[in-house]
């Protein structure tokens, strides 16, 4: 008698009922492990993209701090008479106003 072989695990079975059945379990674990690795895959992506955002944000505030202690030791240098700082800040009203504080 013939046997009927599950195509994704390879066991055998007498009648084609318990192999489809068998086929069925197979083809959702292998659907269920697929998916976990997408996550997985998208998981790691997500760290890595979040963790290069952290780096430039730090990277901006040490520049930042950098900046602010440039233009607050040349306000303190030139008292104002030197050249004009404001031409670094086109929007002076936002945060960089407070650099302009004499
Ligand atoms: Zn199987």
């Amino acid at each position: 008698m013939d046997k009927f072989v599950c195509g994704y695990c390879g066991k055998e079975y007498d009648n084609v009922e318990d192999r489809m059945e068998c086929e069925k379990k197979c083809r959702a674990e292998i659907l269920k492990k697929e998916e976990k690795e997408k996550e997985a895959k998208r998981n790691e992506e997500m760290d890595n993209d979040y963790s290069n955002i952290s780096k430039l944000v730090k990277e901006r505030d040490r520049l930042d701090n950098q900046i602010s202690k440039a233009v607050r030791s040349y306000n303190k240098k030139y008292d104002n008479f030197g050249l004009s700082i404001n031409r670094f800040f086109p929007f002076a009203i936002t945060p960089f106003a407070t650099y302009l504080d004499f």
